[in-house]
Formats: C-alpha cells, sequence, structure tokens
C-alpha cells in the first residue's frame, strides 16, 4: 500500500517523488519510459541552484540571446551574471527519476491503464512493459504528473480535457562550428508570422547538437515547412537531422488540480506553462513540489480540501508573471507589425534586465529608477499606437 503513485517520470512527477520520500511518505513513480520528451531544454540558473542540478546535465551554456524579427532585425541580449543552461532531456528525465529512486521511491515501467476503486480501497492500474501484464498498486492519493493531454487529468479532474495548446515542433541536428548564423553560446529567438503565425520559432545549440523548431495554435500550418524555412534562414538547411518530433505544449493553467477526493495534478497535466516564452521545466518541477506539500497535508489531516493548496502555493508565487507574460502574447504574437515593434522594444536596457531577471532568477528585480515606468509608458504608446492604427 503506497501513501502516494506519481503517474508520470518528467521533470515534474520525478521532482514530486523525491519530495514526497523526503517528507517521510511511501511513494511509487510510474513512467512508460521509452520516448525522448520534445523539448528545446532551456533552463534558467534559479532551477540549477534550487534543484541541485549538476554541471554534467548542462550541455550548453548561452550567454546570449539574440531576438529576430519579421524584417530580420536582430536584437542581442547579453545574459549578464550567469548563463541559460541547456539540458538533454534523455538524460535529464533520467537522471531526476534515478534521483527520486534513490531517495527511496519504488520505479516502475509500464504504462498507465486506469484508476479503479472499490470502497476504500484505490488502485492505479498499469500494463507492465517488461511482462505486458496488467498490474495494480494499491495506494491513498495519485499526482497526476503525466504531462500534456494527460490521462489522469482527462479522467478525473473538470476541465482535464480541455487544456488549449499549441504544437511546437522540432528537429534536433547535428551542430556546426560556430559560424556566421551560428554561435553554440546563443539562442535564437524568431518572431516572424512565416514561421509562426501565433508563437515563435527557435534556434538552441545543445553543444554536439542543436533544437530547431517552433510552435503554433493555428490549424493547418505546417510545422515541418516553417522548421525547414527556419533552417535556411539560420544556415542550418545542410546539417544532419538526428530527430524530427511534436507534441503540444499548454496554454492555459486549470481552474482545478484536484479532484476534491484523491487525485492532484502537476505540471503540464495541470496547463502550467509559462504564456510567451513556453516554458515549462522549472514550472513542472516547482508544480511537483507544491503537489507534494499539498498531498503530504492531506495525508497527515484526510481533509480533501488540502489538495487545493497545490494551486494556492504555486498562484500565489508566479500568477503575477503568468498574467504579465499572458498580456504580453496577446499583444504582440498577433501580427508581423507586432513583432516587429515588440523585438524593437528589445533593445531598451531596461526591458532587458527586467525581461531576463525575471527568466533567470524568477522575481522582479529592482530596476533603475522609473524604468518601470519608462517601459509601461513605452508599451503604452506602442499599444496605443497599434490599437488606432487597428481602428483605421
Ligand atoms: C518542442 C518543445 C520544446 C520545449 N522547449 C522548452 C524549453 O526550452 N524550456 C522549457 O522550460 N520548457 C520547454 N518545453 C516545455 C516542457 O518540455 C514541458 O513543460 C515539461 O516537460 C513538462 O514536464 P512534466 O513533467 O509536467 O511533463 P513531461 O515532461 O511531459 O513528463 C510526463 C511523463 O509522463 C509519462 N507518461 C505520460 N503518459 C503516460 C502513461 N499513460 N503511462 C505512463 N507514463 C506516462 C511520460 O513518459 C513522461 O515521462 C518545450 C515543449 C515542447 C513540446
Amino acid at each position: 500500500m503506497y501513501d502516494v503513485v506519481v503517474m508520470g517520470g518528467g521533470p515534474s512527477g520525478s521532482t514530486a517523488a523525491e519530495e514526497l520520500v523526503r517528507l517521510g511518505h511511501k511513494v511509487a513513480l510510474l513512467d512508460r519510459a521509452g520516448r525522448i520528451k520534445p523539448c528545446g531544454g532551456a533552463v534558467p540558473p534559479r532551477l540549477i541552484d534550487d534543484f541541485r542540478i549538476p554541471d554534467d546535465q548542462i550541455v550548453a551554456r548561452i550567454n546570449t540571446a539574440r531576438m529576430i524579427s519579421p524584417t530580420q532585425r536582430q536584437v542581442d541580449i547579453p545574459i549578464e551574471n550567469g548563463y541559460v543552461g541547456m539540458v538533454d532531456r534523455e538524460h535529464f528525465d533520467e537522471y531526476l527519476r534515478t534521483r527520486a529512486a534513490e531517495a527511496g521511491a519504488d520505479r516502475y515501467t509500464g504504462t498507465f491503464l486506469r484508476i479503479e476503486r472499490a470502497g476504500v480501497k484505490t488502485h492505479v492500474v498499469y500494463r507492465d512493459k517488461k511482462t505486458g501484464e496488467t498490474r495494480r498498486l494499491r495506494t491513498a492519493l495519485i499526482i497526476g504528473a503525466d504531462g500534456a493531454r494527460s490521462n489522469v487529468a482527462k479522467a478525473e479532474v473538470p476541465g482535464g480535457d480541455k487544456i488549449p495548446y499549441v504544437i511546437a515542433y522540432h528537429e534536433i541536428i547535428e551542430a556546426p562550428e560556430a559560424t556566421g548564423t551560428y554561435d553554440p553560446k546563443r539562442c535564437d529567438v524568431v518572431y516572424d508570422g512565416t514561421i509562426s503565425p501565433d508563437f515563435y520559432g527557435w534556434v538552441f545549440p545543445h553543444g554536439k547538437s542543436a533544437s530547431v523548431g517552433m510552435g503554433t495554435g493555428v490549424e493547418g500550418v505546417d510545422l515541418k515547412k516553417a522548421t525547414a524555412e527556419l533552417r535556411v534562414a539560420s544556415g542550418l538547411e545542410a546539417c544532419r537531422t538526428i530527430r524530427r518530433e511534436g507534441a503540444p505544449i499548454p496554454l492555459k493553467p486549470l481552474d482545478r488540480w484536484d479532484n476534491g477526493r484523491d487525485v492532484v495534478l502537476a505540471g503540464d497535466a495541470a496547463g502550467v506553462v509559462a504564456p510567451s516564452s513556453g516554458e515549462g521545466i522549472y514550472y513542472a518541477m516547482i508544480g511537483g513540489q507544491v503537489a507534494a506539500a499539498a498531498a503530504s497535508a492531506f495525508l497527515a489531516t484526510g481533509r480533501t480540501r488540502d489538495l487545493q493548496l497545490a494551486r494556492k502555493l504555486f498562484m500565489r508565487e508566479h500568477k503575477q508573471v503568468f498574467r504579465a507574460l499572458g498580456a504580453m502574447q496577446n499583444a504582440y504574437y498577433r501580427s508581423d507589425e507586432r513583432r516587429e515593434r515588440f523585438v524593437s522594444l528589445c533593445h531598451d536596457i531596461d526591458v532587458q534586465r527586467l525581461t531576463f531577471e525575471a527568466y533567470m532568477n524568477k522575481k522582479l528585480v529592482k530596476a533603475r529608477p522609473l524604468a518601470h515606468l519608462k517601459i509601461g509608458l513605452k508599451n503604452l504608446a506602442h499599444l496605443t499606437r497599434l490599437v488606432s492604427e487597428t481602428r483605421v
């Protein structure tokens, strides 16, 4: 009998499992394994510090972010006081799962099938990968950390089947030597309607390889064609392609993360990815932590309302940033005209400091006096112009 079965061994589930073991609970971690999560792999220093990620998991250290506009205007933002880390999900996820197991979680490899309840007994039913047999794990509580389009969310939590998504597609290529267009220490972020009409494209170096891709929520967009064009524009068309893969990125956190009984969601399963950037790894790990805290409170008190703690704790810390990033996406990702203005806004040194500090350390920093006001006014001027132009 487990206290908690954690469904899904991505960053969210592994973090939840490790945290719960450290809180003294008996934990099972179930993952189907065998598929590398499609992901750009960019992580902020705050994640590396807070979750004690060892140096050998960081395959590249990025010191510049290049914003590219529809007219090919380029704004280089130096990353001061640190770097953006790059992880390879093939190794990073396995590292986190192993760490949870070494802390004391029991690992199971198989595919989740369903939750069965009979009287006071609850079982997680799964198909064992090695034997193909159907097996059961008895538990008091389940954490659904099974990623975007979560089966646990769909079956258990209201709205869990209606999370809006963008579909992100990328190609992992063999990285070239540094060239005029490719720098192994620079991330390129491409705001261009021909690459993505509503999100962005990227080139993220990973040491020996690189991730080149784009995302969109617009139906009918040819993701492979857009990525091929991005590779040509970035001088990467001749590089050998190692993998081609795509996956959904959730766009909006669910209003509820628990079923009021014995399930709480975490990470992509709860719809938690930062708007504008699509950054999900850090928030998935925080989601794992808060789900573990909620689960532990529930196990101590037996009060089902303690499961709501997960969402409350998360939103207390991150609601403002999610709102601001959502507003930014709404305002600037709608047309090439707006994307052009957004990239031009990135020239501003105060915009650079504020946005990058917020990304790197997950907190708003003290800006130079009046910087917030100046940025606010610039934004307002841009948006007012956009509104009046739209009216004309
Ligand atoms: C193309 C792309 C690029 C991205 N780039 C970045 C980036 O650069 N930086 C960033 O921070 N975020 C990025 N993201 C988002 C990030 O990958 C996710 O937000 C993050 O992986 C969420 O972690 P998670 O643990 O919630 O879910 P996942 O990482 O999806 O983990 C879910 C786990 O559940 C398991 N699972 C699912 N269903 C079952 C089942 N039925 N039975 C058993 N096991 C199951 C899976 O095997 C998996 O291990 C990107 C996403 C995409 C698609």
